[in-house]
């Protein structure tokens, strides 16, 4: 019989990219979506991209209600639970975010242990392993790191993705399951926007196309192609012995001025911006704009990941970072998201 693995949030960037990785491999997928349009038209973008769509269903629920959770993970071998709210604005509540993503996460989770799922893999992120007071200029983030989520300048976002992957722990400890579940915790992603879904993550790319940025921040994250992120995932789901572990899915290290360098370099007539932001300019700018605020506590500050326990796990070789932000800008030029 075909094993079937459900995909929360299917319609999104990250999720979509499982979902064609899912059904080469011969899986059977099921699809969680919040609205049934959106979902159809992944369906199809899957389709117009060689994925076999015989084998997807969509299912309707809500990380923030426990309608159709029961239904959604019944008969499933695994679970991909990678929903949750990624919103390009920080929502000025920081605790505003959690419900969905923390309460969202045990409705899943609970129900897909409960149901007898082998493993379930949960999309947390890098942003719940770096947020921590003190950590100097150059941090190399390591798998036992942990953001404190009750240090005041973190906004809502990492706030959320921490509160969440705490209580999952939590839980799989006070169960004794910690071999089946596994995080992956992603850098900043890109990559190619195939299914022309690409969201927040995408939004710096464009930012910097389009003169939003005309100067700027010092910040620097890991960097992963989504391809590397989706085939981390799936690999996640059997690897031997990454039941209980934080997978990073981290590449090199870019701050924003390099990745303009080289998207200058193969788009030499776009008006990128050349100069950076002086880091009191940002603290100034983080009063007056919401997606300002949520870089603050990061500003000036090179993140690294010490990730080679993850493809000594999963075989799995992350692609250097400038490929993955030369994919995303040919896809997104392409798609006609963005032009010079
Ligand atoms: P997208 O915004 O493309 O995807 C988010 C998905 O979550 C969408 O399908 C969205 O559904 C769904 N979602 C949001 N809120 C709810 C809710 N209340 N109920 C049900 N579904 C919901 O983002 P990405 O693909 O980039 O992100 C996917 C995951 O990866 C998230 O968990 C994010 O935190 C994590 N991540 C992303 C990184 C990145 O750089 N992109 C880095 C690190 C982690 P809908 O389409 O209906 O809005």
């Amino acid at each position: 019989m075909t094993d079937t693995v459900l995909v929360t949030g299917i319609s999104g960037f990250i999720a979509s990219h499982v979902a064609a990785g899912l059904l080469a491999k011969g899986y059977a997928v099921r699809g969680t979506v919040r609205n049934k349009v959106k979902g159809e038209r992944i369906v199809e973008a899957l389709a117009e991209h060689s994925s076999d769509t015989s084998r997807l269903e969509l299912v309707e629920a809500d990380l923030d209600s426990d309608v159709g959770w029961k239904t959604a993970v019944k008969d499933c071998r695994f679970v991909q639970h990678i929903a949750s709210p990624f919103p390009m604005d920080a929502p000025s509540n920081r605790e505003a975010l959690v419900p969905a993503a923390r309460a969202g996460a045990m409705r899943v989770i609970e129900q897909a242990i409960g149901a007898g799922a082998e493993r379930v893999v949960m999309t947390s992120s890098m942003v719940s392993m770096m947020g921590q007071p003190g950590r100097g200029e150059h941090m190399r983030v390591k798998e036992e790191d942990w953001s404190d989520p009750d240090w005041k300048p973190l906004t809502a976002y990492p706030v959320s993705k921490t509160r969440a992957e705490l209580a999952v722990w939590d839980y799989a400890a006070a169960q004794n399951v910690k071999d089946r579940i596994t995080t992956v915790c992603p850098g900043l992603v890109f990559g190619p926007d195939t299914y022309d879904n690409g969201g927040a993550s995408l939004g710096i790319i464009k930012g910097l196309f389009s003169g939003k940025f005309p100067m700027m921040p010092r910040i620097a994250y890991p960097v992963v192609d989504v391809r590397d992120c989706a085939s981390l995932h799936i690999k996640a789901m059997t690897a031997e012995g990454a039941g209980g572990r934080r997978l990073m899915a981290a590449s090199n290290t870019l701050w924003i001025s390099d990745i303009a360098a080289i998207l200058r370099e193969t788009y030499p007539k776009a008006k990128l911006p050349t100069r950076e932001m002086p880091d009191f300019m940002v603290k100034i700018g983080s009063f007056f704009d919401t997606t300002i605020k949520s870089i603050v506590p990061d500003v000036g500050v090179f993140h690294e990941a010490d990730a080679a326990y993850v493809t000594a796990l999963t075989g799995v070789v992350p692609r250097p970072a400038k490929d993955a932000v030369l994919a995303a800008a040919g896809s997104l030029m392409e798609n006609g998201r963005m032009t010079i």
